[in-house]
């Protein structure tokens, strides 16, 4: 017998629960069950998570790296944490860019004007005040581009690749300026990445290759797009202006903020929650990710209101800038590299909360028995299967270091992303019974992994 294992069956009769299997006590989780129920009705009993991100979202609008709003969100939070009860509530200080959008258009100039709505893409240079006007060359994808290299110099390249899914599309996004300017391209346009939704733009993070000219770069709708390509495929030769005022201001000062429920026998021992405080600017950040922001504080806003108390330490990390930078989850890492070990299990929601949604553990097997094993507390909420992909950009370089298995919360990947990034990333999307869900799983599944006998293996 491992030593490892029995320790576990040691510290597992220690809450005196039923029968020894091979390397599992049967029935383990039973005594949990009581205060999972409680959790679990405390977040469904009403609308509080919800009306939360209502007022997050509404006060403060978007919250991009470097803007006021972040920093105003920020101190409300800290506020808001405070009279929750959390504890240690503090903030971690860490530098993050500071991109402005500025003033952008886009317009088809021939055949007859048109303005098209776009959204600069996070990153991008700007254009000549007078913008750049060219014809635009319309591509399916990489592949194509390189076959017709010699058409692109001195165009607007247009990468027109139909949404498959975000990691097959995304790209095309970050990398299809350098990939159309390695060819000439004067300016690059991408179809946004999403599915199709309302003639609606989706903006995003972008990076320049450091071994080629930089230039302008924006994202334009599926709608657009078609329709350009359309023109294209008539023999039309389609002239487009792109007008940009995007830049990079110096770095600013910017926080994650940290709040927790101390341990009561394994403080040192920690169980990390959280997801992104900034957005986007285009929306009000409320699918990404305000929502994941609410759903894993109220999971110890909950613990504290019902007075449940688990044996190590739960904390909350309202990580900033996620989306064009990863200042956050990186500055995290830092500063808490020493007790990178101690964190048992990382959690994150990212991927919104609609409805079908899932928890995701990436782990050990051991540790996975486990966490399903927990799960069957879920039922009640029809959460109880565990799947892959757990982690998220926030807690993976933490959760890198300290080799620490992680979970996730995800939403319906096709809803989530139809409004991911857009004007249409607003509170009224998102149902309040679904961000109670989030919570109810979360806040429970958190407690037991924070409160049971074992630490969760590696
Ligand atoms: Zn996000």
């Amino acid at each position: 017998m491992q030593r490892s294992v029995f320790i576990l069956l040691l510290a597992l009769s220690e809450i005196g629960a039923g029968q020894t299997s091979a390397n599992r006590v049967e029935g383990w989780v039973d005594p949990y069950r009581a205060n999972a129920e409680k959790l679990i009705a405390a977040a469904q009993a009403d609308q509080f998570a919800w009306e939360r991100l209502a007022e997050l979202t509404d006060t403060f609008g978007q919250r991009l790296s470097g803007s006021g709003n972040l920093t105003r969100a920020i101190a409300w939070a800290v506020d808001a944490m405070k009279k929750d009860g959390l504890e240690n509530v503090h903030t971690e200080r860490v530098m993050v860019p500071n991109w402005v959008r500025g003033n952008e258009s886009l317009e088809i100039t021939n055949p007859p004007h048109h303005v098209i709505p776009m959204l600069g893409l996070g990153g991008s240079i700007a254009t000549p005040p007078a913008g750049v006007e060219a014809e635009v060359m319309v591509v399916a994808n990489g592949d194509d581009l390189t076959k017709r290299a010699a058409d692109a110099k001195g165009k607007i390249v247009l990468f027109n690749v139909p949404y498959t899914s975000y990691g097959e599309t995304v790209p095309f996004r970050s990398g299809g300026a350098s990939m159309a300017a390695r060819h000439g391209a004067v300016a690059s346009l991408v179809r946004a990445v999403g599915p199709v939704g309302l003639r609606t733009p989706h903006t995003g993070g972008m990076n320049y290759a450091n071994d080629v000219a930089k230039i302008p770069t924006a994202a334009i709708t599926a709608e657009d797009a078609n329709r350009i390509q359309r023109l294209v495929n008539r023999g039309v030769k389609v002239r487009l202006r792109l007008k940009m005022e995007a830049k990079f201001e110096a770095d600013v000062e910017s926080f994650n903020v940290v709040g927790e429920i101390k341990g009561s026998e394994k403080p040192e021992e920690i169980v990390l929650v959280g997801g992104h405080f900034d957005s986007w600017d285009p929306g009000t950040g409320a699918s990404d990710d305000g929502v994941g922001c609410v759903v894993t504080w109220e999971a110890a806003r909950l613990m504290k209101k019902l007075n449940i108390r688990p044996k190590r330490t739960v904390r909350v990390v309202l990580f900033t800038n996620e989306e064009n930078g990863t200042r956050g989850g990186n500055g995290y890492r830092d500063q808490h590299a020493k007790e990178a070990a101690n964190h048992i299990l990382a959690v994150e929601s990212d991927s919104g909360v609609f409805a079908p949604a899932r928890l995701g553990f990436t782990g050990s097997d051991a540790a996975r028995k486990i966490i399903s094993e927990i799960a069957t507390l879920l039922a009640p909420l029809g959460m109880q299967e565990i799947s892959g992909g757990g982690g998220g950009a926030d807690i993976g370089p933490i959760a890198a270091l300290g080799k620490v298995p992680m979970m996730a919360y995800s939403g319906d990947s096709n809803k989530y992303f139809t409004i991911h990034h857009t004007p249409a990333d607003t509170v009224d999307r998102i149902e309040p019974a679904e961000v109670s869900k989030a919570a109810a799983s979360l806040a429970a599944m958190i407690y037991v992994v924070a409160d049971m006998p074992q630490s969760l293996p590696k």
